[in-house]
């Protein structure tokens, strides 16, 4: 399929005024025979202005017709899978299997919402009706909804170059509440970008929707990703990256004279405990799924376990035998840009100057000019740890830690240590339940989701998932950017007192027309009023 290297504005592939740049194949070096044109100042204008005026069109539009449009986002991505199968994969690195089910879970995100926005319940409606004989005072009518922000800012990341980008769970989930989206794309899979984009243009002119409901821009996050953000015109961001552009744009989003919500999804370690039971019973079972899930995307996933702690012993030094035996055998695999792959080397070399941290096994060595990464656990004790807290940083690539502790209760004061994570996982027989009892509700202050005997890596597409944590895992821990909640943080509530029936929402007026459920005077009730 053919590639422009054009931004996408108001419907136009539009050459970008800045500078070009090329695609690059990070495991052979090798540049796209495309180059790709950056947006200017002036182009992120007329793309915001454009989405602004598109709400106004695109906010008013009922849930079914939106339900319509998302459903022919997904087939016109599947329609073009095998391109987008390619070029995914020659821009990233990952394995053709890992991008085809990463679009196959980009495809259900779209399909998620349409369902959502089917059944028609999702802005919880709540009516309060009127007591006019009320004493002292009356009761007035009061109808609570929930209405789209305006336009959104998507910045997509590198690790997921599909779930999580041009059409990604962010934009799913703005579209669905009925807000456009202007992506400001990841550099390292612009082709893709340009694929996914094309496929939504496509859906936009099949449902006649405004063609500013969708915008796609190449640019730097320095100038245009903060342009974007400072933008009056634009209403909330969604991102997912690395906790120092995140910190930063965040900061542009709430230093603006109208400041906005920013839902950052950031950098996350995601700690492991061993119970005492489980590592006596499985401590070298443990140690092979553990490397299992490490080596997931190289690594190079925000769920990846970071951190492994337990008491030590004679199971602790099982579980570091087998660490040592199996890490050698792991293949160093290409990450997702040279400049990722430098940066963890760099923190895997600081990791080797530490002189209380000790390397438990390196992985096979990496070619360099492959952009691999070799696989590098380490380990240190408690003592040391607690001494030296920037060790829960996150090195984004195949690295862990393993944290040695002499007690459960200096286990404890570790875990009570930590700041916000996206997942804390638990392995626990049943005779560990009272150390797990005591470990939970330090990990509820800290933790987005808990997880028992298994790792983070996986994030299942499911109403009741919640992605995200205390910060710096994400900026916004109130919500999650996985799951059906997703859509609320694009959303606000408005309330309706003493609105005459017929200039009410479909979803607050008396007859029900959608026969949805409401909670009426403290009762759910999916029936008409008087
Ligand atoms: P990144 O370097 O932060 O890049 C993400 C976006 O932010 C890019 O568009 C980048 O623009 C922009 N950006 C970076 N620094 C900026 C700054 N100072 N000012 C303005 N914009 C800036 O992240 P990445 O390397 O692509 O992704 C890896 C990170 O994402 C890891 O830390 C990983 O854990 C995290 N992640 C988190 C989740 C989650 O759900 N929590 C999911 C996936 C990934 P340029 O390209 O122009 O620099």
């Amino acid at each position: 399929m053919n590639i422009s290297g054009n931004i996408l504005i108001n419907g136009q592939w539009l050459a970008g005024a800045d500078s070009t740049f090329n695609a690059a194949n990070p495991a052979t070096g090798a540049k796209s025979a495309e180059s790709f044109s950056n947006a200017d100042l002036a182009q992120v204008d007329s793309a915001v202005e454009a989405a602004a005026t598109a709400f106004e069109t695109y906010s008013q539009y009922s849930d079914v017709k939106k339900a319509t449009f998302l459903r022919t986002i997904a087939e016109e991505l599947e329609n073009i899978r095998p391109d987008i199968v390619e070029r995914g994969t020659w821009e990233t690195a990952l394995p053709e299997m890992r991008i085809n089910g990463e679009l196959g879970r980009t495809i259900g995100q779209l399909g998620m919402f349409a369902q959502l926005l089917e059944k028609g319940d999702w802005k919880r409606p709540v009516i309060d009706q009127a007591q006019p004989d009320r004493a002292p005072l009356p009761k007035p009518d009061l109808r609570l909804t929930q209405v789209p922000l305006g336009p959104v800012v998507v910045f997509s990341a590198s690790n997921f170059p599909l779930a999580f980008s041009v059409a990604g769970g962010d934009t799913a989930s703005a579209l669905a509440a009925g807000c456009p989206v202007i992506v400001k794309t990841h550099s390292a899979h612009p082709a893709t970008s340009e694929l996914v984009a094309g496929a939504i243009l496509k859906a936009i002119v099949k449902c006649d929707v405004p063609k500013a409901v969708f915008a796609m821009i190449h640019g730097s996050g320095r100038i245009i990703g903060t342009a974007l953000v400072k933008h009056a015109k634009v209403k909330a961001v969604g991102f997912t990256g690395s906790i120092a552009g995140g910190r930063a744009l965040y900061n542009a989003a709430v230093s603006r004279p109208e400041p906005i919500p920013f839902f950052g999804e950031l950098g996350s370690t995601n700690p492991v405990f061993l119970l005492a039971a489980s590592l006596e019973q499985k401590a070298e079972q443990i140690a092979e799924s553990f490397l299992a899930s490490l080596m997931m995307g190289v690594g190079q996933f925000c769920t990846s376990p970071g951190m492994l702690i337990a008491v030590k012993g004679p199971a602790f030094d099982r579980l570091l035998a087998t660490l040592a035996e199996k890490t050698p055998t792991l293949g160093a695999g290409s990450m997702l840009t040279a400049g990722i792959c430098d940066s963890y080397n760099k923190l895997c070399a600081k990791r080797d100057a530490i002189s209380s941290l000790k390397s438990i096994a390196k992985g096979a060595a990496a070619d360099s000019s492959a952009s691999q990464a070799q696989v590098a656990l380490f380990s240190i004790d408690a003592t040391d740890y607690l001494a030296n807290l920037d060790l829960e940083e996150e090195v984004f690539g195949p690295s862990t830690l393993v944290i040695g502790c002499d007690s459960e209760a200096q286990m404890l004061e570790v875990a009570t240590s930590m700041k916000g994570h996206l997942t804390g996982a638990i392995f626990a027989q049943e005779q560990d339940h009272s150390s797990a009892a005591k470990l939970l509700p330090i990990l509820q202050q800290r933790i987005g989701r808990v997880l028992f005997d298994g790792y983070g890596t996986g994030v299942e597409l499911s109403s009741a998932m919640s992605h995200g944590g205390p910060y710096p895992s994400s900026s916004a821990s109130q919500t999650t950017s996985v799951g059906t909640r997703a859509i609320e943080r694009f959303t606000r509530p408005l309330c309706y007192q003493n609105t005459p029936d017929a200039l009410l929402p479909v979803e607050l007026q008396n007859a029900n027309p959608n026969g949805i459920m409401r909670l009426v005077n403290d009762k759910w009730s999916d029936k008409a009023i008087g």
